[in-house]
């Protein structure tokens, strides 16, 4: 999901930091960064391989859905059935099963409606105050009945979120269970008070939009990794999903538009005759085509159809199933040739959307597919839908995204690079993690900062001056100068993160954009990026199986990396602490004496002389010029005839390289880099030398291996240089860049002059009422 709609904060509960337990060697000034991650991270076995591809033995679980839905566009209500045939692949037998019941996040007794600090303000808005007194209505999930295939009812225990099913009998590895569950509950309203799904009401045309989602009971993950991921859902960290098949009837008022995911089965008895022809003509248009138009939108929500119609969906190896519907929905649709594949970009919106969801959403679409697909995986699905609902969330082939024009039909410039944005990342979500399938209720950072990550890489791919707000380096240092009382390692579970946009979003996407720009380069991080997706395409990937495969493909040693930017919250701030500039000793008396004049001159200069000589006094020496010997005249400098035969002895006894060495003339800087962030990082140098010319060199980061908080290194020149710059193009995300320097820049700042009012004490400073009442309103302020 976008996290912008978050504003709840949640409480840290680590005790002890992750990254204190990660120091090897903590007394020293080395042995901690760039120790092997070996004993922090999870063996490989038989189902993870070392590589960090899946095992000879890997096993996920399977859970296929019948489904039958029915909307109660009149009380907001959510009727379903479901059979549900769940499949242990696992080498374990199992009792019981865990199945997740999210819309219980509503649920008045749930945990998470109580277990956020809270706190008043001299300000506070409706949703603040609903937020301390809860609200009252009868939210969360009734379940009316859970048998098995056969209809005998089966145990089972609701916990919040998580309902546990008691298996008649073992299900032992390789065999199936068949269960049917009826349930149902009220929609809440998203626009108050929060949640995944729900609906929004539109007062000025007593219409509802209904986007479902998390709406279903569904099969909790059973892994080799952690068995039930069982994590209560609180509105934050997402989910974790078993892959199945799909078969969704959705029974809605006859004048609703349905969007859902997977294919539509019977568009031909739903859409009108026109609208069904203009869906074919979608196929192969290149341009979308409307297939319900908005003046179809605009006769259709002026009376509400007490008939019902049913649309059905199929969708094969999905991990979920979400929808929308509405009677006051625009659809266009445009077919899109993906890595040779045909696949339907479409998009649903209100009239309030139009003016940019018609231009933009669906031509978004198609290139967050094209985008994704050449960075990652082909995209396997034949549809991909983008709908607008204010909202920014995703599921398989469907998400739910934001962008509204004002009543003019006009936006501004951050609506629309806001609205691409959203659009391009809850697209860009189908690839992680609804195909690389991650834990997002463990770590957020493995499909949001992956996903920001790509998309980064798509907004800059749309327009060159796209105005990219996570993935370029320089962009992460605010985050990342904070006290470290606010900030925590990227490795860290999602309920637990303070500041959760930069945390999982920003911090990750800028932590890959580093790997790919600056440490490893993009064909080899392009190698190996891909190398993941595909390995990892449908399956349920860990942290680990990401580290790996990322280092197994490429040959670059990225512990150090990981350990600094995933398990850790130093910043990068790197200094130019000193240069200091050697020659070679000419031994050319010719240059050298002269040198030395001038050494010499300089540090025998002190005050009292230069004064003595100024106020004219009399030297006895020159009062009495017969106590002058050969030492008062004599020239230590001068250039002797012997001094001139030493060197010209010296010098024809070079050998050719040495003398090669000599002719040169090469100039030796030793530069002194401190680390006051704590993260390594490669050494990016700009060197400028005295004809105005410039070289970048590159260091890699393995200079800190035995020194991490200082170090010199020695460069050899043949050139003068004149100045040296650290990071020159913003690559590392260093927080201060004014000590990256040599000779030290100085950026002016500026400050206002204002006239200063003395008033006398006791007096107000503030406006006055009373005074301006007083006064006589002037022509212009009569009438406003
Ligand atoms: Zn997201």
């Amino acid at each position: 999901m976008k996290n912008c709609f978050l504003t709840l904060l949640f409480i840290t509960g680590l005790s002890v930091p992750v990254w204190a337990q990660t120091q090897n060697n903590p007394e020293s000034n080395h042995g901690n960064k760039f120790e092997q991650l070996g004993t922090i991270i999870q063996d490989p076995n038989m189902y993870r391989s070392a590589s960090g591809a899946p095992g000879p033995r890997y096993w996920q679980q399977r859970a296929d859905y019948e489904i039958d839905v029915a909307l109660d566009d009149e009380k907001q209500r959510i009727t379903g059935s479901e059979t549900v045939t769940y499949y242990n692949n696992s080498p374990d037998p199992l009792t019981y099963i865990w199945l997740q019941l999210d819309e219980n996040e509503h649920n008045p007794k749930s945990d998470n409606q109580k277990f956020d600090e809270s706190s008043m303000k001299d300000k506070m808005s409706i949703a603040d105050v609903q937020a301390i007194m809860g609200h009252n209505q009868d939210l969360g999930v009734k379940i009316q009945k859970l048998t098995d295939g056969s209809g005998k009812a089966l145990k089972y225990t609701i916990n919040q979120t998580m309902l546990r099913i008691e298996l008649p009998k073992t299900l032992k590895p390789g065999e199936r269970f068949k269960f049917k569950v009826n349930w149902n509950y009220t929609i809440s309203d998203r626009m108050t008070i929060g949640g995944r799904g729900g609906y929004e009401y539109f007062a000025e045309d007593g219409n509802y939009l209904y986007t479902i989602a998390q709406w279903y009971p569904r099969l909790a993950v059973y892994s080799d990794f952690q068995g039930w991921q069982n994590k209560q859902f609180t509105g934050r960290g997402e989910f974790a999903l078993t892959f199945g098949n799909f078969k969704v009837n959705i029974t809605v008022p006859a004048d609703h538009v349905v969007g859902a995911t997977g294919e539509c089965q019977n568009y031909s008895k739903i859409l009108t005759p026109a609208q069904y022809k203009r869906w074919n003509q979608a196929k192969s248009a290149t341009s979308p085509i409307e297939i319900v138009t908005l003046a179809e939108v605009k006769q259709t929500m002026k009376s509400k159809s007490q008939k019902q119609k049913t649309w059905t969906y199929v969708a094969s190896n999905v991990r979920d199933f979400a929808f929308v519907s509405s009677r006051r929905i625009v659809w266009d649709a445009m077919g899109t040739n993906v890595e040779g594949k045909k696949v339907m970009a479409m998009s649903y919106y209100g009239p309030e959307a139009y003016p940019l969801y018609n231009r933009y959403s669906t031509k978004v679409v198609a290139h967050t597919l094209k985008s994704y697909s050449k960075h990652s995986i082909a995209y396997p699905y034949p549809v991909a839908i983008s709908v607008e609902a204010a909202n920014g969330m995703e599921y398989p082939m469907i998400c739910f995204n934001y962008g509204r024009a004002e009543k003019d039909g006009t936006y501004s410039e951050a609506t629309k690079y806001g609205m691409i944005g959203v659009i391009i990342h809850e697209v860009g979500h189908n690839f992680f993690p609804m195909i690389v399938n991650s834990d997002e209720r463990q770590w957020t950072w493995m499909d949001e900062g992956l996903n920001t990550f790509l998309q980064y890489l798509a907004e800059q791919e749309w327009d060159n001056n796209y105005p990219s707000q996570r993935g370029p380096a320089h962009k992460i240092a605010d985050y990342m100068r904070l006290p470290k009382d606010q900030l925590e390692p990227i490795m860290t579970n999602s309920e637990n993160i303070v500041r959760f946009g930069p945390n999982a979003y920003a911090k990750p996407a800028t932590a890959l954009n580093i790997l790919r720009e600056t440490v490893m380069g993009r064909e080899l991080f392009d190698y190996a990026f891909k190398q993941y997706a595909r390995r990892w395409a449908f399956k349920h990937p860990t942290p680990a199986d990401f580290f790996r495969t990322m280092e197994d493909a490429s040959a670059v040693d990225l512990d150090w990396f990981w350990r600094g930017w995933f398990y850790g919250i130093d910043p990068v701030d790197i200094a130019i602490s000193n240069v200091k500039y050697y020659r070679l000793d000419t031994k050319n008396p010719e240059v050298e004496n002269l040198e030395a004049k001038v050494t010499r001159e300089k540090t025998e200069y002190n005050i009292g002389r230069e004064r003595n000589r100024q106020e004219g006094t009399k030297f006895a020496v020159e009062q009495d010029t017969s106590l002058q010997d050969f030492y008062n005249k004599w020239d230590r400098f001068a250039v002797t005839p012997a001094s001139r035969s030493a060197f010209n002895e010296f010098y024809a006894g070079l050998t050719p390289e040495e003398k090669a060495l000599y002719d040169s003339k090469t100039n030796f800087y030793e530069v002194e880099f401190t680390n006051l962030g704590g993260l390594v990082m490669p050494l990016i140098l700009e060197w400028t030398y005295a004809d105005g010319s410039k070289e970048t060199e590159r260091i890699s980061a393995y200079i800190w291996r035995k020194n991490e908080q200082k170090i010199t290194k020695v460069f050899a020149k043949a050139k003068e240089v004149k100045s040296l710059r650290l990071d020159p193009y913003r690559e590392t995300g260093d927080i201060e860049e004014n000590n990256n320097a040599w000779p030290a820049e100085y950026t002016p700042s500026k400050f206002e002059l204002f006239k200063q009012k003395t008033t006398p004490r006791g007096s107000s400073t503030g406006p006055n009422p009373m005074q301006q009442n007083s006064q006589k309103p002037t022509q212009n302020q009569v009438g406003q």
